[in-house]
């Protein structure tokens, strides 16, 4: 059996560039991103089948009737799951699958998945996520609200996964992840340093 992770991490975070350059690695040979379903609206550049599976609310419903998904969540008043098939298939051929799912996927998948590793990847403060979702001009002032507020509630959440990363160096903190997945291995003192000076600020 391969090995399932879960990474979630706060709107804006830099989780997907993050992930993306896990994968890049020579080790991710035999590591699989997992391909979600979402009743959201396809983003220009979005392929449908390798960004996301894109289907309709009724489709989705029949999904969950049918218990084909391992867990689901309403994001944003979108509903996304992950396909259960997919992801036994790959484990039971000695592969290992990423998942990036919001903190509630995290939590069903950890239930259902005990031996699974749940991943958070927290911002050095709200100040610096606020900075970001701005720099990264996609969404409105009262967008960005909500999206900081909601991170506050993922935080609460995510504060007890199995690993937490804190996103102040993308360089030092994609090492951090790649040690933890690819190898077992924990954050050094310093970086475990530096997420708990974090998670100080963020849980204040
Ligand atoms: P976006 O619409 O920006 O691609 O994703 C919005 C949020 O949905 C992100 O936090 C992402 O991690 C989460 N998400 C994506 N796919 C899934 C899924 O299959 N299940 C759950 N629970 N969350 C997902």
């Amino acid at each position: 059996m391969g090995k399932l992770f879960v990474i979630s991490a706060p709107s804006g975070t830099g989780k997907t560039s993050l992930i993306q350059a896990i994968l890049e690695d020579s080790a991710a040979t035999n590591t699989k991103l997992g391909i979600s379903c979402t009743t959201r609206k396809e983003r220009p550049k979005e392929i449908n089948g390798v960004s996301y599976f894109f289907i309709t609310n009724e489709k989705f419903k029949d999904k969950i009737k049918n218990k084909e998904l391992l867990e689901y969540a309403e994001v944003y008043g979108n509903l996304y799951g992950t396909p259960k098939d997919w992801v036994l298939s790959v484990l039971s051929k000695g592969e290992n699958v990423l998942l990036e799912l919001d903190t509630q996927g995290a939590l069903q998948v950890k239930e259902s998945f005990p031996e699974s590793k749940t991943i958070f990847i927290i911002p050095p403060s709200y100040e610096d996520l606020a900075k970001r979702l701005e720099l990264r001009a996609q969404d409105s002032n009262e967008e960005i609200l909500r999206r900081l507020k909601e991170a506050k509630k993922e935080v609460n959440v995510g504060k007890d996964f199995d690993q937490i990363v804190v996103n102040n160096n993308f360089e030092e903190t994609l090492n951090d992840l790649k040690q933890f997945i690819f190898r077992g291995l924990k954050p050094s003192t310093a970086r475990q340093d530096a997420v708990n000076k974090s998670l100080n600020l963020l849980l204040d």
